[in-house]
């Protein structure tokens, strides 16, 4: 595979980034207050006197949020750190009633990790992760209900989010996309993030820096709150340009955060190193720090369901899919749910073993149903066609009710109708005939038909035998098998 360069006057230069993935713990209730988390209410709806910061609240650790970091650490294969301690990270914001926020610092609850990217050409990059904190999230500022007045939402205000910190060990916009892609799909698998970006629960802070390949680290910008996988590609591409820029014109990089404005496709400097807070971070006196035993942890792992790589591996090895097919079925826990129960109802319909019919099931659904998804822009959850009724259609390929050719016919009123497919069939009447009677008679019919072609056939000309197969097909209403046809015809025009 080629790499990712950037061209520079002075050459070609390489990237480095390093991403830090603020990702919302799915849970009831917030890190430290039995207040509600669901998305969409009311503004201040969801703020318990804790998340209000009122004087003398006590937070309260919520076990199941803990529980949610040390599975997602444990599915990133990561060391899960038994003894953590919460610290207060200190700053004012408006929307940060505390003036703190409760975060971890030295002893974060995750240690080191690993997200397997899934590049091009089935070619896979290990990129590590250094760590996995908890946090609280703040509030927001709402700055378009007045003219005047800047409005506080506080609903989000203590809501748990895990920071998954990487290495800095990817090189190209494709790899960073590859990262977040993957590091998705997992935490969907194990519902420990719903990983939607659009709705904010998951947003990435994008540490670029760009150097000659084989030169040390150079000094990175970090640029905050990226909230698209496109806009994450989109904003190290320019932040990377602007760098070689700098540097080939004889000046050096500041570190500094920076913010990616889509509209304008640039980074603009937020504050500089030289500005940055100083956060004073120190134990939280209110809270303890965690403790684990393994029981604990060993009760996490085993709440675990299979994960992406782990089921990729498997349809590979043990259904005979390619990689390619398999790794668009694990992609989406949905779609890798709905393929199993479509390769478990049709080797049920054919008495075949799973093995023998997991290759056609995943073109089926790869091809035809996820096709047709795409173009009614609907998803797997809201198919119109279930996975038994998938598994219905290619039964009847399979024991020749119908032709291959028929079933893409058959499919699409499924898809509109959202009808049976067998029940189709037996309305339209398009059975395949492989009763061989009936269809010599068909072929006597269009030999009888056609001298000419007969004649030309006949004295060498191969290609008609097409046009004799076509014209059975057709006088069948394409419901001939096919079969059937080719063994029956050659001989009779071979005469
Ligand atoms: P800080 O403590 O200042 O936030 P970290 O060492 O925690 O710095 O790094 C934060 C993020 O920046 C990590 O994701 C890391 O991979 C990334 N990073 C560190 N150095 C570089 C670099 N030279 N270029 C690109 N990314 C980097
Ligand atoms: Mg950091």
């Amino acid at each position: 595979m080629s790499s990712y360069r950037i061209q520079g006057a002075t050459g070609d230069w390489e990237v480095v980034i390093g991403l830090e993935v603020h990702a919302q713990v799915i849970s009831n209730a917030k890190l430290f207050s039995g207040a509600s988390t669901e998305f969409g209410a009311e503004p201040n709806a969801q703020v318990s006197l804790v998340d209000a910061a009122m004087p003398g609240m006590l937070p309260t650790i919520n076990g199941e949020c803990v529980r949610q970091a040390v599975r997602t650490g444990l599915a990133l294969g990561a060391q899960i750190n038994k003894f953590s301690v919460f610290d207060r990270k200190n700053y004012f914001y408006a929307d940060l009633p505390q003036g703190y926020q409760i975060s971890q610092f030295k002893h974060p609850v995750v240690g080191e990790g690993t997200v397997t990217l899934d590049l091009e050409g089935g070619v896979s990059k290990g990129v590590g992760v250094e760590r996995i904190h908890l946090e609280q999230d703040a509030g927001k500022s709402m700055h378009d209900q007045h003219p005047q007045f800047t409005y506080v939402d506080l609903n989000r205000s203590g809501v748990a989010l895990m920071e998954i910190v990487s290495m800095p060990d990817m090189r190209s916009p494709d790899e960073a996309g590859a990262y977040l892609t993957k590091l998705r799909t997992i935490l969907r698998y194990i519902g420990t993030c719903d990983g939607n970006m659009e709705q904010g629960s998951m947003r990435a802070d994008v540490n670029v820096s760009v150097r000659k390949p084989g030169d040390p680290l150079g000094t990175r910008c970090e640029i905050k709150n990226v909230n698209s996988i496109r806009f994450v590609r989109q904003a190290i591409e320019v932040e990377a340009r602007r760098q070689v820029d700098i540097i080939e014109a004889g000046g050096t990089i500041d570190q500094e955060t920076r913010l990616f404005d889509p509209n304008k496709g640039e980074t603009r400097s937020m504050r500089s190193k030289e500005e940055a807070h100083d956060y004073r971070y120190f134990p939280d006196p209110d809270l303890l720090p965690l403790e684990f035993d393994d029981a604990f942890i060993e009760a996490a792992r085993e709440s675990l369901p299979e994960l992406p790589d782990e089921k990729k591996a498997r349809f590979m090895e043990a259904l005979g899919l390619n990689d390619y097919n398999a790794s668009v079925l694990v992609a989406e826990k949905e779609s890798s749910e709905f393929f199993e129960t479509l390769v478990e109802a049709l080797a049920k319909a054919t008495k075949k073993d799973a093995a023998h019919i997991a290759l056609k099931a995943s073109n089926w659904l790869t091809g035809d149903l996820f096709g047709a998804l795409n173009k009614a822009g609907k998803t797997i959850a809201t198919s119109p066609v279930s996975a038994e009724q998938g598994a219905e259609l290619l039964a009847l390929v399979e024991d020749g009710t119908i032709s291959g050719r028929i079933a893409k016919d058959v499919f699409e009123v499924m898809f509109e109708t959202g009808k049976g497919a067998g029940s189709i069939v037996e309305e339209k009447g398009l059975k395949q005939v492989s009763d061989t009677g009936a269809i010599e008679a068909i072929i006597d019919e269009v030999i009888a038909a056609n001298p000419g072609q007969l004649e030309q056939y006949r004295a060498g000309k191969d290609k008609l035998l097409g046009f004799f197969v076509g014209q059975v097909m057709k006088a069948t209403q394409g419901k001939a098998n096919p079969g059937v046809v080719n063994s029956l015809l050659k001989p009779k025009l071979d005469g």
